[in-house]
C-alpha cells in the first residue's frame, strides 16, 4: 500500500510507531520538497508529544544520514574522535580541546555551528580572529586533518540536507526540544561527518538546553544508544551549566581566555571541563597520553596556530575590544550564591554577541566578564560583571535581562560539581 503523509501524521498523533516505510518517505520526502512545511511540522509536534520508540528513532537517524553524504576519513591515519556540546554560557571548550587532543595523538575532525538564541556557536568565537575561514571544501578539511591533526569548520550543505531542513523548521515551530528530534538532529551530523569516536558534553542547568537532570540524562542516554548502534563509540559527560563557564562569554572575549587556557593558564573550571573531556576523547581512541602535560608544555597551543594559520587566521592578532564597557556592581554584600547562566546569556545575546534569525551578524567584542564566581565574598556595589558591547544603546536590554541575576547571601552555596554524571 502507498504511503501517505496524512497517515504519517495520523498515526504519530494518535500515538503510533512509524514503520520503517513511513519514516523514509517522511524523511526523503521533505528533503526533496514533495512533503510541505505545515505536514513536517505537525509531524514533529506530534513527535514531541507521543516520543519515539528506539528503533523508530534509529531508522529516523539513519534516513537523516542517508539524506547527504557521509565523509570517509580512513586517509587521515589517525585516530579520529570528536566532541559535540549541547551548549551553554561561556562554554569555550572546544577552542582549547579539539587542538589539546590533536595534540595528544588524535585527529579532531569538528564540524560545527553557529549560536542561536542565548548560547554561543563555536564558528561565531573562532570568526573574530581576523581571517579565520568557517568555510572549507572537504578535501581541504580531509587534508588539515591529515597535516594538523584537527579542522573546525561549518558542515557542508551535503551533509545531513533533511536536517538543515528540519531544524530551521523545529526552531520556528516550538519542537526544537523534543528528545528524539534533538538526539537524531545532533547524532545524524556526528556520524555522518565519519568520526570513530564521539564524546558528548551535555549541559544540565539555567543556562542548558534542557535545565533538568532528568530529561539532561535522557537525552545522554538516548544520543549515546544511537552513536553505538551506528558504530561510533560514543560517551557523555553531563556538565553543570547553572553558572557560566569560565569568565568570559561572547565570542572575541571567550577566544582570548581559550588562549589563556591553551599557555597553561585560564580559569579553573574551563580547565576541568576541558581535562575531563580530553581524558574521555583520548580514552575512546585508545590513546595513552597526559592532556594537562600537553596544556602545560605548548604542544596544545602550537597546535592551535596550526590550525588557525590553516584556515586564513592570524593566531597572533590582537582582538578589538568594545567601544562601551559597563560594570554591574553586587547589590549587596555577601558570599555571591547565584551568577545565572541563562540570564548572562541573554545578557549577552542582546549585547550583540548572538543573533534572533541565522542570517543576523554578531559582533566580535561585545560580551561579559565574570569578575566575580559563586562562593566569591563580595563587597556591596563591587562590580560583579563588565558588559561590553559596541554601543550604549545595548545596554539596557542587557541590564534588564540581568535583573535578579546576582544573587548574595551570608553564606556560600555548596556548587554541585561540574562533572554531574557520565553515561557511557
Ligand atoms: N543542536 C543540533 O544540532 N540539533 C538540535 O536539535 C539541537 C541542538
Amino acid at each position: 500500500m502507498a504511503t501517505d503523509i496524512l497517515d504519517v501524521i495520523r498515526t504519530k498523533r494518535d500515538g503510533g510507531r512509524l514503520s520503517d516505510e513511513q519514516v523514509r518517505f517522511f524523511v526523503e520526502g521533505y528533503t526533496a520538497g514533495t512533503i510541505a512545511d505545515e505536514q513536517a511540522a505537525a509531524l514533529c509536534m506530534a513527535i514531541l508529544l507521543r516520543d519515539m520508540e528506539p528503533d523508530e528513532l534509529a531508522t529516523w537517524t539513519q534516513a537523516m544520514i542517508d539524506s547527504g553524504e557521509r565523509l570517509d576519513l580512513a586517509s587521515v591515519g589517525r585516530p579520529t574522535v570528536d566532541k559535540h556540546s549541547t551548549g551553554g554560557v561561556g562554554d569555550k571548550v572546544s577552542l582549547p580541546l579539539a587542538p589539546l587532543v590533536a595534540a595528544c595523538g588524535a585527529a579532531v575532525p569538528q564540524l560545527s555551528g553557529r549560536g542561536l538564541g542565548h548560547t554561543g556557536g563555536t564558528l561565531d568565537k573562532l570568526e573574530a580572529i581576523p581571517g579565520w575561514q568557517a568555510t572549507l571544501p572537504t578535501e581541504r578539511m580531509v587534508a588539515q586533518l591529515r597535516d594538523v591533526g584537527v579542522v573546525i569548520c561549518a558542515a557542508s550543505d551535503t551533509l545531513c540536507p533533511a536536517d538543515r531542513k528540519l531544524y530551521a523548521l523545529r526552531d520556528v515551530t516550538a519542537t526544537v526540544e523534543a528528545i528524539p528530534l534533538i538526539a537524531s538532529s545532533i547524532m545524524c551530523k556526528k556520524i555522518a561527518e565519519g568520526t570513530e569516536s564521539l564524546v558528548l558534553d551535555v549541559k544540565v542547568g539555567s543556562g542548558a538546553f534542557l535545565p533538568e537532570i532528568e530529561r539532561a540524562r535522557l537525552l545522554a542516554e538516548t544520543m549515546v544508544t544511537l552513536g553505538q548502534a551506528h558504530g561510533v563509540r560514543t560517551v557523555a559527560l553531563i556538565t553543570d551549566m547553572d553558572t557560566p563557564l569560565g569568565r568570559a562569554c561572547g565570542n572575541g572575549l571567550e577566544v582570548t581566555e581559550a588562549v589563556e587556557v591553551l599557555r597553561g593558564g585560564g580559569p579553573p573550571d574551563v580547565v576541568e571541563v576541558t581535562l575531563a573531556l580530553a581524558g574521555e576523547m583520548l580514552a575512546l581512541a585508545g590513546l595513552d597520553a597526559d592532556p594537562a602535560a600537553a596544556l602545560a608544555d605548548g604542544r596544545a597551543h602550537a597546535v592551535w596556530d596550526a590550525m588557525i594559520r590553516a584556515q586564513g587566521g592570524d593566531p597572533d592578532a590582537v582582538l578589538p575590544v568594545a567601544a562601551v564597557q559597563h560594570e554591574v556592581p553586587a547589590p549587596a554584600g555577601g558570599y555571591l550564591r547565584c551568577l545565572d547562566a541563562r540570564a548572562v546569556g541573554v545578557a549577552v545575546w542582546r549585547l550583540g554577541a548572538g543573533r534572533s534569525r541565522k542570517e543576523d551578524p554578531v559582533s566580535a567584542t561585545a560580551g561579559a566578564v565574570c569578575l566575580h564566581k559563586p562562593g566569591d565574598e563580595v563587597e556591596a556595589g563591587e562590580p560583579v560583571l563588565v558588559l561590553h558591547a559596541d554601543d550604549t544603546g545595548r545596554l539596557e536590554g542587557a541590564l534588564a535581562a540581568l535583573e535578579g541575576a546576582i544573587e548574595i547571601g551570608p553564606e556560600p552555596r555548596q556548587p554541585r560539581p561540574l562533572v554531574v554524571d557520565r553515561i557511557a
